[in-house]
């Protein structure tokens, strides 16, 4: 028999997730906006502490609304993290703007302050500063966030923080996606919490807020007969998708800790194979970061693990059923973005030839932990 599937991040719903949804039908509240939405954005900007929140119809669209409210155009430069999901770079390319692709370094795997120092450097002296700065909490790991923001006020460029996999991630005292002038979550799927599919956009400013509402809402004039003076578009979420979303940011904390302890057993586990001479690294939380650890993810060097190949883990999992993945491919390998500028120093090409996201949902039992570690000790041992 076919042993049941254990999933790379499973959604994992709370109590009161249905009882929202029934509500809203009820209440006959299933169109956007509504009092679940409303709601919903209370509890992210109380979750952050961040001023304002907008929730949207994904992440995507945060990000998308976020470049257009800092006035990004066709042709205009916006320097992006190179290691990070497709879905951080795509809307630039959506407003015909230019991405120039910033590499990671080795303990957060998150834009390297340097690199982008260098970069912003560079552009300056030919007079084209970027408009935009996306810099991105990869896997719930906070970047360097506080050495980037003051680069980048050096030299008066906004920053974006696509926290999409870091909702609960803190640095110092701040949560991630408060450190720029606009910061995006993103609630799809398999993330941390989710809505199945939804975003929000934070900021501090309320015109900034406003005008992403408007625009998200099809760009309406306030009159009856629907007047238009902008291209607008329909990004809000659904008065009964924001119902889960309530449901979720109740248990946001509870899931936090069960990721982290999802981490935590896995360095455990670790730990004892690299007591035998077997190294495995693992992403490192900076001084005064405490990240969600969405995924769990592993690093291993072929050239201090007797030529040890980390696709034989992802291998070995998926014959047990279990699913694992490759690290994001970086932009400036894809094919997509194969024309676009880089700033490399080969640490993100190096994570992702070597890297694997380990199975880290927050509803894996200690049976799960059984199977995955049984698995792994197999397939190390036949090395
Ligand atoms: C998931 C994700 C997004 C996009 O969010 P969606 O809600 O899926 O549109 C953007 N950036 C990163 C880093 C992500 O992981």
């Amino acid at each position: 028999m076919q042993k049941s599937r254990i999933w790379l991040s499973a959604p994992h719903m709370g109590e009161t997730e249905q009882k929202k949804i029934a509500e809203a039908f009820q209440t006959n509240w299933i169109a956007p906006l509504g009092p679940n939405v409303d709601q919903f954005e209370e509890m992210i900007r109380k979750a952050v502490s961040i001023e304002q929140a907008l929730v949207v119809s994904s992440g995507t669209a945060a990000l998308h609304l976020a470049l257009i409210l800092l006035n990004v155009q066709a042709d205009d430069y916006v320097f992006c993290q190179s290691f990070t999901f497709s879905a951080s770079a795509n809307p630039i390319a959506y407003l015909g703007a230019r991405p120039v692709f910033i590499d990671s370094e080795k303990d957060t795997w998150n834009m390297d302050p340097l690199l982008l120092e260098q970069a912003l450097f560079d552009f300056d002296k030919k007079g084209k500063l970027p408009k935009a700065i996306i810099l991105v909490d990869l896997y719930g790991m906070p970047a360097r966030l506080e050495e980037i923001a003051s680069i980048a006020s050096r030299f008066g460029v906004p920053i974006i923080e696509d926290a999409a996999e870091a909702l609960g991630s803190k640095k110092g005292s701040a949560y991630c996606g408060t450190f720029g002038s606009l910061g995006i979550f993103s609630f799809n799927g398999n993330k941390i919490i989710t809505t199945s599919g939804g975003g929000a956009l934070v900021g501090r400013s309320f015109e900034l807020i406003q005008r992403g509402k408007y625009l998200a809402t099809q760009a309406r004039q306030n009159v009856p007969h629907y007047e238009h003076t902008d291209i607008g578009y329909n990004y809000r979420m659904s008065n009964v998708l924001a119902g889960i979303g309530i449901g979720q940011m109740e248990v946001l904390t509870q899931r936090v800790l069960a990721r982290r302890a999802n981490f935590e057993k896995y360095r455990t586990y670790f730990k004892s194979w690299n007591e035998k001479g077997f190294q495995v690294e693992f992403q490192q939380e900076s001084d005064g970061a405490y990240s969600n650890r969405w995924l769990t993810t592993i690093v291993i060097d072929p050239r201090f693990n007797d030529n040890f190949k980390v696709e034989s883990i992802y291998q070995g999992l998926l014959e047990e059923n279990i699913e694992s993945r490759p690290l994001w491919k970086p932009m400036h390998l894809q094919p997509v973005f194969k024309n676009d500028l880089v700033y490399a120093t080969g640490v993100s090409e190096y994570l992702f030839n070597h890297g694997l996201c380990m199975p880290s949902g927050s509803g894996l039992t200690d049976n799960d932990f059984s199977r995955i570690f049984e698995t792994l000790d197999r397939i190390i041992k036949q090395h």
